[in-house]
This record gives structure tokens, sequence and C-alpha cells, in this order.
């Protein structure tokens, strides 16, 4: 269902009217995780001030340690709602557990993240398989592109066409940043699949001086949007600190995206 050869054109997701995969890019930003109504209220202020289509935010957080912070749960959604609605950006926010779906239906989460490490979780594929939300599939830590590609079958199989991929980075022998964008990928996916191939910069580098340049390099590359973090107060941030863009960051990547765009 995902390959190309069924599809030859591009298929073009809406996400409350705003195309995905069209001629236009989508920026969707904010921060990595809810924590306050006043952070959000200064992340939604700053992702729409810079222009982005779409508002991002963690409620439940995927943690290498169980110790760290795991996210507000509902209540996070409650406060990305809240502060994406007063300026009617739709929210995109990720579901790690499938008893936790229908929360996401009744809050009405514009497009549901499945994280990396989720990326081969098939009950949780088959689940959102059934619901006709938007889906943004990351790509899996050391994930090949055939598996990504089955992971998205999956979803595809329960009847729900709207999947968007994500490329995020890979694990390699490189320490030197979070992880390895793998460029590639953006034109291959293009070819091998008619649905959307957006970057995730931010997980990608860590750090948010190497944002700009591989949103970028993405962009360039043919990528059809760009996910990223963003904090009001990026040193304060509760999660992923290194790696947030300052509102006016953003703001000037969003400008120098549009003109890479128009471009390509
Ligand atoms: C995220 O986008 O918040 C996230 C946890 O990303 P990933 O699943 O790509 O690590
Ligand atoms: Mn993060």
């Amino acid at each position: 269902i995902v390959s190309r050869v069924t599809h030859p054109a591009g298929s073009v997701i809406k996400i409350r009217g705003i195309p995905l995969g069209g001629e236009q890019i989508q920026i969707i930003g904010g921060p990595c995780s809810v924590e306050t109504p006043e952070q959000m209220a200064l992340a939604a202020q700053g992702v729409f001030d810079a222009g982005c289509s779409m508002m991002r935010g963690g409620a439940f957080k995927p943690r290498t340690s169980p110790y760290a912070f795991q996210g507000l749960g509902v209540q996070g959604l409650e406060y990305l709602k809240e502060a994406a609605g007063r300026y009617n950006l739709p929210i995109v926010t990720e579901l790690m557990d499938v008893r936790m779906l229908d929360t996401f239906m009744e809050y009405d989460v514009d497009v549901i993240q499945i994280g990396a490490r989720n990326m081969q979780n098939f009950d949780l594929l088959k689940e959102v398989g059934r619901v006709n939300k938007p889906i943004i599939l990351k790509r899996g830590l050391s994930a090949t592109i055939s598996e990504w590609l089955m992971a998205a079958e999956y979803i595809a199989a329960g009847g729900n066409h709207n999947i968007i991929f994500c490329e995020r980075g890979i694990r390699t022998f490189e320490t030197a940043y979070r992880n390895v964008l793998d460029v590639t990928a953006i034109p291959v996916l293009k070819k091998e699949t008619h649905l959307p191939v957006i970057v995730d910069p931010s997980h990608a580098g860590g750090k948010a001086w190497m944002v700009p340049a591989l949103a970028q390099a993405a962009v360039a590359a043919g990528a059809d949007g760009i996910l990223v973090e963003m904090h009001p107060n990026p040193c304060e941030a509760w999660c992923d600190a290194d790696q947030a863009l300052s509102p006016d960051e953003l703001k000037s990547l969003v400008t120098t995206l549009g003109a890479i765009a128009r471009a390509v």
C-alpha cells in the first residue's frame, strides 16, 4: 500500500486543511516535552510567530532512564491543546501505549507520532492503523529503509493510509553528535513511497547549533517538512535542552527553509 507502484503520484495528507506532501513544506515546531501552561503559552506564541504551521509537544516521553521526567501525561495533552488552540495550530504528540489511544482520540490529537523506539511495536502500529488520524512514523534507531517501509505497511494494512515518514537520525559508530542524519533516506523514500517524508534535525544532531544546517540539507534534499524542537527558554528545558532552538532561532530557520524550498 505504501509503495509508489500503487500510487505513482505523491500523496498529499491534509491536516486540518494544511497540505503535507505537496508544493509547500510544512514546519512543525515546539518543545520536546510539555512542562507548564506558562511554558506552553510562550512556546505556542513562538511557533506561531515563526510561521510554523503545526505545534509539537510530548506529553508521554520515552526516556532512557526510568527516573528521568516521563512527561505530564494527560495533563500535558490538556496544556498542549489549550496553548496551540489559541493560534489554531494543529497538534502533534507521541503515543507510546495502545491503552492511551482512546484518550488521544477524545483530545482530538491532530497527528499521532510513533517514536523511534516504537517503530516496530507492531501491536501499536496495528491499532493506529484503525483510526483516521495522520500518523508520523519515526525511523527506528537502527532500522533499515525496508524495515521502516514494512512498519508503515502495518499501519496502512489496517486502513489508515495517512502516514508521514520522519527521518530522525540513525545509530552509527560516530559519537560526535547524537545520531547521524541519513539525508540519503530522503530521495530513497521519495522514490519508494508516495507518502510524505519529513525530517527531525533536532534528535539527529542533538545540539541546537547543528539544527539549521541539518534542516537546510533536508529541505534541499526534498523533505516535505521539518519537525523541530524549540523552547521559550532552551537552557531550562526539562528534556533535550541542548538541542532546543530559541524562538528567534526558529523564526530565522523557518525563513531560510522557505527560501531553500522555493529554490529546489
Ligand atoms: C521526540 O520527537 O520527542 C522523540 C522522542 O523523538 P525520537 O522518537 O525520534 O527519539
Ligand atoms: Mn526530544
